[in-house]
């Protein structure tokens, strides 16, 4: 066979396990379907402006020793050794929440870094929750810790898997159930509540459904600080991208897999969309559960195949790219997130973005954090939103879409942009380009099923869920990317590293950089 290990998908995750794998002299074929690689790190231009997709910001990258910073160094070790990381400003994330009451109406908090300088800021401006603040902040390390496990056991050889099953599977299982609304109920000031579930557009979920768990994990992962890549997140492609080919391999666009091959009960390689196969004795899915399962010719591992199925996609998102005249960086627009809610935080998906604004907007101003940008100033402004509005245009084709659509789309377009000028008057003026995203485009792509924004829905079920362990059923077969542990794009690495590791076992020591 030519190929040591082919890799479908060409996102983090994929590009992750490809680079491990790169750094044991093995030969990989990473197979993309878009024309563009990367997946959610991918960039693209339009009219001078550059736009990041799925990337503002990231944690553990910094100079911190030990944990804080071992993804940083992680990368650095399976990359070519450019890749440089930004830091945000140390206040990274505002968060606005409409308050008519008060003279400029609305309420604003900053979350920055570290994690208990926040706790301590919280205290002072609501002393009536000092208490439920300091339970908050207790079940919140407590739930990153066990997180931490449970993401491990989706990659952990299944005898160390088994075993820490028996001793702690209990408790984790409990855990997992606790949602961020339950961890939130002593607090008895409904806008500290809202704060604290205000930045869970980070992983799609309202509190009542967000597991305690996930929300630890990924606000926990900026406990020491955000940052982003110098260069944009392409950086990532250029980076792992170079180790694949350093060690013979190759990233190949425009290379859609149509069906993943097994001959004795074995993966051996895949079918093409554009005719022709790739033989390898491993192939590492990073292309999401959902189309690895649909990939599987029936009859094998129906069982798990069933069980992916009965998984749900997460939720949907449209993206508003903007680009700016002159040079926006001021001291309202220092690089910081905004997090802007109109309404309650429970409220979080648009429902009908056709009549009504979107109830809560995150806007990113990438260009400000990213020292080596070039062209014009940008901001990437998202709203979660429901898939049922678009799906039926779901079977039209891109670049063919239907009329209604595209008249759909611009009063879209046009709606969000001027919900952005009322938030942002002082940028009003400066709007010289915009164009809208719908899950439509996700779902062209990056293949996401029902456009989702973060592969499948993070219930409490998907987190112990053993069939979303890198072993497949299928020997030969292994899963990588956000669907293993966690999403995110430190999660989605790990998903790909440990699924590396499990076939090249020496990786592991590497996690203990
Ligand atoms: C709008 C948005 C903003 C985000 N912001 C952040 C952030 O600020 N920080 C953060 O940590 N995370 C963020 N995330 C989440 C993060 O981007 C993802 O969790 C992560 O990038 C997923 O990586 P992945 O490799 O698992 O999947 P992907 O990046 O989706 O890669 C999967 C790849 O597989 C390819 N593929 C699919 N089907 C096939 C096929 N049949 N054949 C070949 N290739 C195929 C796709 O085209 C795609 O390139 C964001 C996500 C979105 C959508």
């Amino acid at each position: 066979m030519e190929w040591d290990a082919i890799v479908i998908g060409s996102g983090i995750g994929g590009l992750t396990a490809a680079a491990a794998l790169a750094r044991c002299e093995k030969r990989v074929l990473v197979l993309e379907q878009h024309f563009v690689l990367g997946g959610m790190t991918q960039t693209f231009e339009r009219q001078g402006f550059r736009f990041a997709t799925g990337l503002h910001y990231i944690g553990g990258v910094g100079p911190q020793p030990g944990a804080a910073g071992s993804f940083g160094r992680l990368l650095g070790w399976l990359g070519d050794g450019t890749q440089r990381f930004a830091p945000l400003p140390t206040g990274f994330d505002t968060v606005r929440l409409r308050d008519p009451k008060r003279p400029e109406g609305e309420f604003r908090f900053t979350f920055g870094a570290p994690e208990d300088d926040n706790i301590t800021r919280l205290k002072a401006l609501f002393p009536e929750d000092v208490a439920g603040l300091d339970r908050y902040a207790r079940d919140f390390k407590r739930a990153a810790r066990a997180a931490k496990l449970m993401f491990a056991m989706h990659g952990l050889p299944k005898p160390v898997g088994t075993l820490l099953g028996w001793l702690r599977g209990g408790a984790l299982r409990k855990a997992a159930q606790v949602t961020l609304a339950q961890a939130l109920a002593d607090i008895r000031n409904p806008t500290l509540r809202h704060l604290l579930a205000a930045r869970g557009g980070d992983y799609g979920l309202a509190p009542a459904q967000a597991p305690l768990m996930l929300h630890a994990t990924v606000m926990g992962s900026y406990t020491h600080g955000a940052w982003y890549p110098i260069g944009g997140p392409q950086r990532f492609v250029e980076s792992l991208g170079a180790t694949v080919r350093a060690a013979g391999g190759e990233l190949r666009t425009s290379a859609a897999v149509a069906g993943i091959l097994v001959e004795d009960e074995r993966a051996c390689g895949v079918r093409l969309q554009v005719g022709g196969t790739e033989r390898a004795p491993v192939v590492i899915s990073a292309m999401g559960a959902a189309n690895t399962a649909a990939a599987l010719p029936p009859e094998t591992a129906p069982d798990w195949q069933a069980e992916i199925r009965a998984l749900k996609p997460s939720g949907a998102y449209v993206a508003l790219y903007l680009g700016f005249e002159g040079n926006i960086r001021s001291d309202s627009f220092d690089g910081a997130n905004h997090w802007i809610y109109e309404s309650s935080p429970d409220a979080l998906d648009w429902q009908d973005p056709a009549d009504t604004d979107a109830p809560s907007l995150f806007v990113s101003f990438s260009s400000l954090n990213d020292p080596a940008h070039t062209g014009g100033h940008t901001a990437e402004v998202l709203a979660s939103c429901s898939w049922d509005f678009f799906s039926r245009w779901q079977d039209s084709l891109l670049g063919a879409r239907p009329e209604d659509y595209a008249a759909t789309k611009s009063w879209i377009e046009e709606r969000l942009l001027a919900q952005f000028k009322r938030l942002f008057p002082t940028l009003a003026d400066r709007v010289v380009f915009h164009e809208l995203a719908t899950p439509l485009s996700q779902a062209a792509y990056a293949n996401a099923p029902q456009g989702a924004m973060y592969g499948l829905r993070m219930t409490p079920g998907r987190l112990l869920d053993p069939a979303l362990h890198v072993r497949t059923p299928v020997p030969g077969l292994y899963l990588a990317g956000q669907d293993v542990a966690s999403l995110g794009i430190e999660g989605a690495a790990m998903g790909g590293f440990m699924a590396a590791a499990s076939i090249k076992p020496r990786l592991w020591r590497q996690m203990s950089r």
